[in-house]
């Protein structure tokens, strides 16, 4: 599975890779590569944008640590970025089906596997759930695909609805449903016919089921070698039928892995699950860490990447605790420090964390700290240059009033900012002094 994206994008690591050190034009290569990557993988070009953009808004600016090489760490970027396009809040193998009987929907163009995927799904609904499913082909223009579905369900021991000729799709659906109830069946799958390409009867036929069953589940089932087309079919069949998610099928074969990224970043849909192979058994819950890791093809530097990580954080606390301890406490850790409040709930609660900060909590409380405040604060710092906000002492009158204009503030509450940045530097000098073990050092735990 996505094997040409993967292997150029392992082409372009491992070139990173031999280089020491993570320069903005190493990014800007790379990324120029893995944009044509995915552009060939059939990613749609304002997706491959938007992620180009946020691999990079990422990867600049990134400590680069000494325990993993550069290459290394972009390929944890574009992991993380491909995870999080791929992600949603649902478990994608967990279909909402507690009602019983369920109706679940199987929609999507002829040839796509609906038929196959509907079985698949069935098998694994019941082996794996314990569910008792029944089957029902909506295909009254090919008998064949009737017979098809009744010989799958034999083949698999999951009932279908016995055919009668001449009955119009919504009628059978009805009869579907009739007989789910009454048979005591959790869920009742629809496969509903295809047709090449889209078209108004088809959609209308599908709407016409929809409005009498009211699925829980409206699955689309698209050929994952169509690449974009199937992204088009999936805006299409939502926009009439709506879906609740996406199964993806031939992606065992040397498919163009695009689609998968498009789909989600376009539709919003989830992909629900994946088909690898014409087999019953043939049918995985869609895993986007996996998806990734393939994608990638490099499962291991993740986990590497994440652990160097975790090194680059203590390296960070290590050196920002040597520098309080001598009291050069600037404009960027206090701005730091304020980000930090407004995401732990406040100043107070934080000073309550430290011994002895009490006194610090109860002034900090009456100067009136809530988010809005924070707020100013950054606005403040922001408006500072990099030489102010690291060296705040040397902002004379005239630089205080540009900073002040810049935020939209007055200079008197950028006095007040100054205070409380010299009063923390005190604070963290005096903390420092309390040794390795010292309150700040516990406080930062
Ligand atoms: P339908 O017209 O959408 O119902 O499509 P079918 O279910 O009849 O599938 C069409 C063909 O694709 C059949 O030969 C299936 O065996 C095959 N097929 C379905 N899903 C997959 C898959 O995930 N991988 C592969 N390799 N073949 C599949």
């Amino acid at each position: 599975m996505f094997e040409n994206l993967s292997e150029r994008l392992s082409g372009v690591f491992d070139r990173l890779t031999k280089q020491g050190a993570l320069s903005e034009d190493d990014v800007k290569t790379a990324l120029r590569e893995v944009r044509v990557a995915l552009l060939e993988a059939d990613v749609s070009l304002p997706v491959a944008r938007e992620f180009i953009k946020t691999v990079q808004d990422k990867a600049t600016g990134q400590a680069v640590t000494k325990s993993v090489t550069p290459g290394q760490q972009v390929v944890k970027i574009v992991h993380d970025a491909l995870i999080d396009t791929l992600t949603g809040d649902e478990d994608p193998g967990k279909l909402k089906i507690d009602n019983p009987p369920a109706p679940v929907l199987m929609v999507g163009l002829q040839g796509g596997g609906k038929t196959t995927t509907t079985a698949k799904l069935a098998k694994r609904l019941k082996e794996k759930e314990g569910k008792r499913v029944l089957m029902a082909s909506l295909d009254v223009y090919r008998p064949a695909a009737m017979d098809q579905l009744a010989v799958l369900g034999a083949q698999i021991g999951v009932d279908t609805l016995p055919i009668v000729p001449g009955q119009k799709p919504v009628d059978i659906a009805r009869r579907a449903k009739q007989q789910a109830t009454m048979g005591g069946y959790d869920v009742y799958m629809l496969d509903t016919a295809g047709r090449l390409q889209i078209d108004e009867v088809l959609m209308q036929e599908v709407e016409d089921v929809r409005d009498v069953v009211h699925p829980r589940e409206t699955l689309l089932v698209v050929d994952g070698l169509t690449g974009q087309v199937a992204v088009e079919v999936a805006e299409e069949f939502d926009a009439k039928i709506g879906i609740s998610g996406v199964v993806l099928t031939r992606m065992d074969g040397d498919g163009r892995g695009g689609a998968a990224l498009s789909m989600r970043a376009v539709t919003g849909k989830p992909i629900r699950f994946v088909g690898l192979g014409e087999k019953m058994d043939a049918l995985e819950t869609f895993e986007p860490e996996r998806i990734a890791g393939r994608i990638l093809g490099m499962g291991d530097i993740v986990s590497l990447v994440e652990k160097a990580q975790e090194t680059i954080e203590a390296e960070q606390a290590e050196r920002m605790m040597r520098r309080f301890k001598k009291g050069q406490f600037n404009m960027n850790d206090l701005k730091m420090q304020l980000e930090q409040m407004q995401k732990m709930g406040g100043m107070e609660s934080i000073m309550g964390m430290m011994p002895g900060m009490g006194k610090m909590a109860k002034q900090v409380q009456e100067a009136g700290f809530d988010d809005k405040v924070i707020r100013q604060q950054v606005a403040l710092i922001n408006s500072m240059t990099k030489k102010e906000r690291a060296n705040p002492q040397i902002l004379q009158a005239s630089r205080k009033k540009r900073i002040a204009k810049g935020a939209g503030m007055e200079v008197s509450d950028l006095n007040k900012l100054l205070k409380m940045q010299r009063q923390m530097s005190d604070m963290m000098k005096k903390m420092g002094k309390m040794g390795k073990g010292g309150a700040l050092k516990q406080a930062m735990k």
